[in-house]
Parts: C-alpha cells; structure tokens; sequence
C-alpha cells in the first residue's frame, strides 16, 4: 500500500482532458501536493493507504476553475457605480475613487475579500492585475490561493507610482522577490493600449523577453478604444501591438469585442490567448466578442469575470454559463462552445492564460492539485443526466462544497477554512464610506 497525504473519493470526476470524459465512482490520490493517480474507487482502497480519505458520493470532482482576467481590490468597489458607458464610469467613477483611496492597506483588503469570494466559488487561481501588487501578492500566499500577479503600468501618476519608468521599476523589484513561489508569480500588465504609450511598450517587450514572463493587457475593449487609435496612431491598437512585438503565445489579451476576421486569423497564428470576460462586456455595453469565430478558428480562449466594479461578482460558473449562452447567440448557433468546451475554457484555457498549462487546469497524474467538488445531490440539481451539461449550465457557485489549491484544503463542507468573514465585511464598509466621501467631494454621486 503507497501512503498518500489525501484520497478523494468521489461520485464523479471531469478531469477536462481528454475532452467530454466523465469518470464515475473513481478517486484521485494526492501525495504533497501533487495528483499521484486517478483510478477506480474499489482499485485505490487496495493500492492507497491515505492519511485522510475524503468520500463524496453525491459530487462532481473537477479542476479548480481559473480566472484568466481580474482586478481582485476592486471587490471593494462593487456596485459603486453602475449602467454607464466604460469611458464615464472610468473617469467620473473608478479614476477618481482609486486616485483617493488606493494604498497597500487597500489593496490587502480588498484582496482578502476577493480571495474569499472566488475560493468559496471554486476558483483556485486567478490572473491579476491592479495597483500594489505586492501587498496582492501577500495576500494569496496567506490565503492559499494562486495567482499570477500582473506588474501594472500605464502613463498617468496614481498612488502607487509616478509615471511609467516607477511602475517598471516597482514591478521588477517584485517579480524579482517572488521568481520562484510555488503560489505566485508575476507577469507583465501594460494596462491597455490607450493608456501606455509606444515607449514604455519597447520596455516591457525587452523585460518579458529578458525575464521570461507573460504580458496580460486589454486590447478593443470598445469600439472606441479602436477609433481613438485609428485617430491617434493611425492604425488599430492590435495592429500597434503587433508592430510593437506583442504577438505570441505569450500574450493574454484581454475583452476583444471589436475583431476582423483577418484579425482572428492573425491571432490564431501567432498563438495569442483571449481572455474572454461576457458579463462586464455586457454590463458595459463594449460589445461582443466573437467567440465562435475564435474558436472555429483555432484561437485559445480563457474566460474572466473582470473587477467586481463592472460584473460585479467574481463567480466564474456564473460567468463560463454566460460565456457558453452568449457565444450561442452572437452565432446564431446553439452547438457553438458545447458545455465540454466551456469548462475546457474556464479550466485549461485559464491555465494557458497564465502560463500554468503545465502544472494545473486539468486533473492528470502529476500536475497540482487544485480540485474542487461540487454537490450534485441537491434538489436544484435533480435529475442528473449529464454531468458536464450540470456543470455549465445548472450548477451554482453555492452548490461548491470543497476547494484544494496544491493540495491543500480551503474549502470543507462549503465553509471557508481559516477566514473571518465579519472581518472582512466590516473592512469592507469602512472602505466604502470612504469612497463615498470621495466621489461627493468631487461632485459624483453615489
Ligand atoms: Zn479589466
């Protein structure tokens, strides 16, 4: 008998590669941290002995849901302005209040809030990007969630640096710090292409080449942004980022509403990563990304909720259900993203986003164990046909019972292990009033 850390026996495993597999009555052993086999539940009583068995009859085991574009502070705005266009809600809004509250104390509150609202909806990592990354970056060390933590820049001073060269600086100093985290690591976030200029995009080209690290950027958020370019620099923004070298698989782009089909193909050829994010696309009226044209064209697609101040929620079932209903009927086509290929999307796909296809968004033997199981034995789940079907287009973020990031518990019996959630509320009003006084000094209403 192998002596394993955790057996997780459970009614169901959706392991999302291969593709449409759904495994019954099978267990997936764990030993530091790592997926050591997937078998028969009868064939792992006999070759594992675990230090602890996790029975889950009624569940659906599946990778941990990641998502690929976020600004996890931004939890502490959420429903701090609502029904308008990006541009006045950037400027009257979420600029101002971010100019008047943003610090490190800010950031590691807001996180915190974050971090508990995705791990209690099953998300065990996520690509993020926002201000005082370094205190973003403790927080998912604390809590036991992994991320990719985006260096931010953008031309305009902010409490957090004053112009681009203090951003640079800043965020080598911590990609420095943490290279090498088991939890954590970091990738370059030019914020967007109208916010940073052709210089400062030479810079992060060469330190990406030089250090190795991703670029997580938005890109034709709105048409806008697009007529703005054509306006400005005389081409489209990922006509600029192409003659700036962004191109590649290394690159995650963000929002995508406003594509050509020569733009697609082009993005299917230089490998580039979109990450999708339907509900703020909608709530903003930005637009629509053509999911079915990326897909059918061979381009890898992740799916993001974006900040709680434009979703505004951080639930990625919600927003991989939303991804598959909405992809269905730009195309006019309902077999366009089947259930299989949304949860691929909200799993692997994030993964390839943040550069981790390597170590998690699927459950195979040797990549981390970040699993979540979800209970299929409530009533709104009855009866159960198909479990990939559930899983995309029944299941809630609520019906979530238990959460593994590298094999760690963080979730049990649908609670959150180790979190004061009073705290967290009571921090987050405070920062609230605060953001209130803010906007009201200004003359914006809240
Ligand atoms: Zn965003």
């Amino acid at each position: 008998m192998m002596v394993v850390d955790t057996l997780i026996e459970a009614r169901w495993v959706v392991p999302v590669v291969p593709a449409g597999l759904v495994l019954e009555d099978h267990a997936v052993a764990i030993l530091d941290g790592a997926i050591v086999d997937i078998v028969p539940v009868a064939l792992a009583r006999e070759r594992f002995s675990p230090r602890e068995r996790i029975e889950r009859p009624r569940h659906a085991l599946i990778p941990g849901l990641i998502n690929a574009h976020c600004h996890a502070a931004m939890t502490l705005m959420r429903g701090i302005a609502d029904d308008l266009p990006l541009m006045n809600w950037l400027n009257d809004y979420i600029w101002p209040a971010e100019g008047a509250l943003i610090s490190a104390a800010y950031v590691n509150d807001g996180v915190e809030l974050a971090v508990a609202e995705m791990l209690s909806g099953g998300i065990t990592a996520v690509n993020d990007q926002y201000f005082f990354p370094e205190a973003a970056v403790e927080v998912y060390r604390r809590m036991g969630m992994r991320a990719a933590v985006g260096l931010i820049l953008l031309e305009f001073p902010t409490p957090y640096a004053r112009d681009a060269d203090e951003y640079l600086s800043r965020g080598l100093a911590l990609a420095d710090q943490i290279n090498g985290d088991p939890l954590v690591h970091a990738c370059f976030a030019p914020h967007a292409p109208y916010t940073v200029s052709d210089d400062s995009f030479r810079k992060v080209r060469t330190y990406a080449d030089q250090l190795g690290l991703r670029v997580h950027i938005h890109v034709h958020e709105t048409a806008f942004e697009v007529e703005e370019s054509r306006r400005v620099h005389n081409e489209r923004p990922l006509a600029r980022l192409k003659r700036l070298g962004f191109l590649g698989p290394d690159l995650t782009a963000v929002h995508m509403t406003q594509l050509t089909s020569a733009e697609i193909e082009e993005l299917a050829r230089h490998g580039v990563i979109v990450a999708h994010c339907p509900e703020s696309n909608l709530k903003l009226a930005s637009g629509f990304c053509p999911v079915g044209d990326l897909i059918k064209a061979g381009v890898r697609v992740a799916i993001g909720t974006d900040g709680a101040a434009s979703n505004n929620d951080l639930d990625m079932f919600g927003e991989m259900r939303t991804a598959a209903l909405l992809a269905k009927g730009v195309a006019g086509d309902p077999s366009v993203m089947d259930a299989a290929t949304a949860l691929h999307t909200a799993t692997l796909g994030g993964a390839r986003a943040i550069g981790l296809e390597d170590k998690i968004g699927s459950i195979e033997v040797g990549k981390r164990a970040d699993l979540v199981a979800v209970d299929f034995g409530r009533v709104q789940l009855a009866p159960m046909y198909n479990a990939l079907s559930h899983l995309v287009y029944a299941v809630s973020r609520r019906d979530v019972s238990d959460v593994w990031v590298d094999g760690r518990a963080r979730v049990r019996d649908s609670v959150l292990l180790g979190v004061d959630h009073e705290r967290l509320i009571s921090n987050a009003a405070r920062w609230a009033v605060q953001a209130r006084t803010a906007l009201r000094a200004r003359g914006s209403v809240t």
